[in-house]
């Protein structure tokens, strides 16, 4: 898939841009005040999979608990600041490795640019986070309403702010709970900037609804190649949401770690317990890193045949079912010894890859 090309910018040692892969984040719902319980959740998402963390910054204790949140966190993390330019300066100070933070409303250009110089010591990027929920009263009474083109002329002045000051080490988010709105405010501003984008839907909702509206915000800007990195955002954990992101992106074959499933949605042909065999395969794999394809079929009349690119699957039958690889039978084996079997194809699988990853 041909990314939108973009520059390239540093938070920690994660780089974002269309040079480099697809970048997941979250956010933590601590109390950023609590350093224990935040480190505590950064490191949770981050052995999830998530790569950047950032979290909420209210106020001085919060903007003091970065010390210590960013020794031990286990990934970059970046100080969410509203309005308060001080905020800013203490998290950086503090360590933080990005700070989101919108130019435009924290007050005089001498406090944007003491944020900016601050930032350029550090050598630490600023993300301008535009929400259709929150733009500048004079934009909103231009526009009558929230829209992508108030969006993107919002993202623009904040943009200004930081390129007077010969700042550039910029990245762009312009969030929406409303998706084609988002995904029209993303494709306008892609056609003036070359930062990369942060990309999501925001105030997405509830795990399911949340997770399909992510899907589709998300994925239809990453299928055009526009996103550099993302998040989804969901009610309730956060650790709910990197498993989304991971399949979001691995659906569009932008990253190929960890377990892909194929499995058919089972018809009037399944005499097996596919959902029960599915969840054994998803708890069996979930902490395996490695590409690998996986298919669980219903039937043997359609199934080897339907998972045609599976790596290693099976394709249950009355009694008995079928251990197929790259589409191609193996062997046929009776339904008590089937899953037991497909699990020890998946670890002799694991095993070679790592066996030759080591060696190359
Ligand atoms: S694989 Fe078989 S059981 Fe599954 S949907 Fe297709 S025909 Fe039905």
């Amino acid at each position: 898939m041909k990314r939108r090309p973009t520059s390239t910018v540093a938070v920690g040692n994660v780089l974002i841009g269309s040079e480099h892969p697809v970048v997941i984040q979250s956010m933590t719902n601590t109390d950023t005040r609590n350093a224990a319980e935040t480190i505590e959740q950064i490191n949770l998402l981050a052995s999830a999979g998530c790569e950047i963390v950032r979290v909420a910054v209210p106020d001085e204790e919060a903007a003091d608990a970065l010390v210590e949140i960013v020794r031990d966190a286990e990934v970059p993390v970046v100080a969410d600041i509203h309005f308060d330019y001080r905020l800013a300066l203490r998290s950086i100070e503090n360590g933080v490795s990005c700070l989101r933070i919108n130019p435009g409303n924290i007050g005089s250009k001498e406090r944007v640019r003491e944020v900016v110089l601050a930032s350029k010591d550090k050598n630490i990027p600023i993300r301008i986070g535009v929400n259709a929920g929150s733009l500048e009263k004079e934009i909103l009474h231009k526009y009558g309403m929230p829209c992508s083109d108030a969006m993107v002329e919002s993202a623009m002045g904040h943009i200004a702010l930081l390129e007077d000051l010969n700042y550039n080490h910029i990245k762009v988010s312009l969030k929406a709970s409303d998706v084609p709105m988002m995904i029209h405010a993303y494709k306008k501003l892609a056609a003036k900037v070359d930062y990369p984008f942060h990309i999501g839907v925001t105030e997405a909702g509830s795990v399911t609804k949340g997770t399909v509206k992510s899907a589709v915000g998300i994925g239809s800007l990453l299928a055009q190649g526009i996103g550099d990195t993302i998040r989804v955002s969901l009610t309730g954990s956060p650790l709910n949401e990197v498993p989304v992101a991971k399949d979001i992106l691995q659906s569009l074959g932008l990253r190929k770690e960890g377990l892909e499933l194929i499995s058919c949605p089972t018809c009037g042909r399944c005499q097996v317990d596919l959902q029960d065999i599915v969840e054994r395969v998803e708890d069996y794999t979930s902490d395996i890193a490695v590409p690998i394809k996986v298919a669980v079929m219903g039937c043997v009349v359609n199934g080897p045949g339907e998972a045609r690119e599976a790596d290693i699957g099976i394709a249950g039958g009355k009694g008995e079912g079928l251990l197929f690889k790259k589409g191609e039978v193996m062997k046929k084996l009776p339904e008590k010894e089937l899953v037991d079997e497909l699990l020890s194809q998946i670890e002799d699988i694991v095993t070679n890859y790592r066996g030759e990853s080591n060696e190359s």
